[in-house]
């Protein structure tokens, strides 16, 4: 099957498409040696393609869901050689890496593909992919702090966008909250940072959606391939 050029760039990681459609009429992209600036091409999975004089990667698309433990690094190598959540994959062929990431020290859902595209669209922040985690935190919030967190609190210099939030367990004797938090931004220590901004830091963190995604049937450490149906819905 033939697929405009700038669909199977992105698809291979190269840049979303807009920025693919971009790099062939700056004249950088050759279809089988011939260079290629017209954005309606469409080539087949028998076609060469070479950005900037290089091979793109064109292996079938695969998508997995894993329940990372604690203590995984969710980049795709560590220069302290500690585990990465791609130890978890040592029979899967294809390149993948993980989309976003998750603290050394927070559990939960995170996916892994090969497929640049659906990566660039579930972390671009303007999909708005909401995330929902659970947070083991000091102290129990109250209400006016938690409306803090749904309206949004100001972390280096920023504004948060409002989060949804719900109390699940409170500890009056040891002074602990569980509280589940939905946001649907990606900046690093997201969550964490949030909560330490009302004055409750976080003792323990999972993610327990994606998405409409979630770990419904895994223990940590297990994952599975995501259904046909998943990943047209994650499109
Ligand atoms: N927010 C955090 O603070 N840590 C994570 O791992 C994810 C979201």
């Amino acid at each position: 099957m033939a697929e405009r050029l700038q669909k199977v760039m992105a698809k291979a990681g190269v840049a979303s498409r807009r920025k693919s459609e971009g790099i062939i009429q700056e004249g950088r992209v050759k279809v089988n040696g011939q260079v290629v600036t017209e954005l309606g091409t469409k080539v087949k999975v028998s076609d060469e393609v070479m950005v900037d004089g290089l091979p793109i990667n064109k292996e079938e698309p695969v998508y997995f869901l894993l329940y990372k433990p604690r203590r995984i690094i969710s980049s795709a190598s560590d220069e302290k050689k500690r585990k990465t959540v791609l130890d978890f994959f040592p029979d899967v062929e294809e390149r993948i890496y993980p989309v976003g990431r998750l603290d050394y020290d927070t559990s939960g859902l995170i996916l892994l593909t090969n497929d640049g595209e659906l990566d660039n669209r579930l972390t671009h922040p303007k999909y708005e992919v909401d995330k929902t985690y659970v947070a083991k935190v000091e102290g129990i919030p109250t209400n006016d702090e938690l409306k803090q967190l749904r309206l949004g609190v100001v972390i280096h210099g920023k504004k948060t966008s409002p989060a949804k939030t719900n109390v699940l367990e409170t500890d009056k004797k040891k002074k602990k909250a569980v509280v589940q938090i939905t946001i649907h931004e990606g900046k690093n220590h997201e969550v964490k940072n949030m909560f330490k901004a009302i004055g409750h830091p976080v003792e323990k963190l999972k993610r327990e959606s994606y998405a409409f995604l979630n770990l419904r049937g895994l223990q940590p450490g297990d994952y599975r391939p995501l259904k046909k149906f998943e990943v047209d819905k994650l499109y």
